[in-house]
């Protein structure tokens, strides 16, 4: 066992004592099969980059099963990396240490900011060898999640034309994740809503982060609204909303700033996959689908804006709010401020302007920064709430510590080369409280050097 998440396994209601040792690591590693369970390996679809394969899968994962969680609720448990299944094609179904190793870091990460996601409770190395452009030792991570139905999973049966089997599905999702919308007159319309409403809250919650998923193809997209399928997934430093970390993405498809307008993408997708079950004349099918999608826009900017807003410590809604956002962000983008530590700054700044100074004479800004900064003293100003509270309430939202490229990397090379974990646990710890300022942790507040700043990320997590 490599690594094992305590804190989740408490959270699960599971014994970590007597998972935390050879038996759980047999277990985990997919070499036993826990009492009672019936691991399968899902089907589903997709479309990859925006073309539709029409059979993907679960190449490399099996559904171990699932638990009921302290808080009553239903938990996959999920390994990934544990061997060929039918959906292998050519892939051999296994997953590096490195990629596994981002991912529980990455997702940790995701959690702690309060990002709904998928969660890692251990990593196994299994002492095989891995061969992808070099040789490379084994793992699997044993991946928790509220479910593994996947925009992909109803694409599956679409493309079939078996709508029963839609149905079936839908109603499945229905009872698992949104279950009051039974009594809807059309669950289905509102299941459209509901996965909507959750994309639309998720994407906003990853712009707020800055965080760049990296392959957002309709099999990567969850219903549940929960981030999954950590592949060259990243964190963006200097804020640019072209930034494009996967070496994959040529085009730059699935940059920053375009997520909220591939999530509406992918859920034109989900809507067409429902069209027999929200009416029976297909031309109103299609009406009502393209009603709902179109409102995506409006759904996700109202997350996003209230989101931006709580990161600028403001309370009150005016008009111009947008804008002093949006002139913020251009005056980052001008200057290539860091996304993370500019946001952190303000909260310095909200409390004593004076501390906007000294940060400032850090960076070679231009004036634009300065005339937004009074703009926003401004603004804030005009509100009731006193400096000490409104910094207070914005370090709640504005993390001092991301997982950065370069820190991450550097746990994954000790990690793999030297078999020394030490430095992705300090990581861990200061990323398991991103928002409480901590002296020890600082180093991982520091933005990359300039000549680490081309970062690149791989497939095959
Ligand atoms: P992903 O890029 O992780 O979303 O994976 C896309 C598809 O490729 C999924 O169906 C995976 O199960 C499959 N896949 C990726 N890597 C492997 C592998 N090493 N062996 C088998 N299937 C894989
Ligand atoms: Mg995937």
């Amino acid at each position: 066992m490599m690594k094992f998440n305590h804190a989740l396994a408490g959270e699960l209601g599971l014994d970590a004592s007597a998972l935390d040792c050879d038996e759980g690591a047999a277990l985990f590693s997919g070499n036993q099969t826990p009492f009672g369970a019936e691991p399968l390996a899902m089907a589903y679809a997709g479309h990859q980059f925006g073309h539709f394969v029409p059979q993907l899968g679960d190449g490399r994962a099996h559904l171990l099963g699932e638990i009921i969680a302290r808080d009553g609720n239903r938990r996959d448990i999920h390994l990934k990396g544990s061997g060929p299944t039918p959906f292998s094609r050519s892939g051999d179904g296994r997953a590096a240490v490195g990629p596994v190793i981002r991912e529980y870091i990455i997702s940790e990460a995701m959690h702690a900011l309060g990002v709904p996601t998928s969660r890692t409770l251990a990593v196994v190395a299994t002492g095989e060898p891995v061969f992808r452009e070099t040789v490379l030792p084994g793992a699997v991570l044993v991946r928790v999640a509220s479910s593994h139905i996947r925009i992909g999973t109803f694409e599956y049966f679409a493309a079939r034309e078996d709508t029963d089997a839609v149905r079936v599905l839908a109603d499945h999702a229905i009872d698992r994740h949104f279950h009051a919308l039974r009594a809807a007159p059309n669950p289905y319309l509102a299941l459209l809503d509901a996965v909507l409403q959750a994309q639309a809250s998720l994407i906003a919650q990853w712009m707020h982060v800055g965080f760049v998923h990296g392959v957002m193809n309709t099999d990567n997209m969850t219903i549940s609204g929960e981030t999954i399928d950590y592949g060259p997934c990243a964190f963006m430093d200097a804020y640019d909303p072209a930034t494009v970390f996967s070496s994959i993405d040529r085009h730059g498809r699935y940059a920053f700033g375009h997520q909220p307008r591939i999530a509406q993408w992918n859920l034109a997708r989900f809507a067409e996959t429902l069209l027999p079950l929200l009416h029976t004349d297909p031309k109103q099918a299609l009406a009502i689908a393209g009603e709902t999608v179109n409102q995506f826009p409006a759904v996700f900017e109202r997350h996003w804006l209230s989101g931006m807003r709580r990161k600028l410590g403001l309370c009150t809604v005016e008009d111009g709010d947008l804008a002093l956002v949006q002139s913020l962000l251009d005056a980052m983008q001008t200057n290539a401020a860091d996304y993370t530590n500019t946001f952190r700054a303000l909260c310095d700044a909200a409390e004593q302007p004076e501390h906007l100074r000294a940060w400032r004479s850090r960076f070679p800004l231009t004036k634009d920064f300065d005339e937004w900064f009074v703009r926003w003293q401004g603004r804030v100003h005009a509100e009731q709430q006193t400096s000490i509270d409104r910094a207070a309430s914005m370090r709640r939202v504005n993390p001092a510590y991301i997982p950065r490229n370069h820190r991450v990397e550097e746990a994954i090379h000790s990690a793999v080369e030297d078999g020394d974990l030490s430095r992705c646990d300090e990581l861990l710890t200061a990323l398991s409280l991103p928002y409480q300022e901590r002296e020890s942790c600082n180093h991982f507040a520091q933005p990359p050097a300039p000549s680490d700043c081309a970062y690149k990320t791989f497939c095959g997590t």
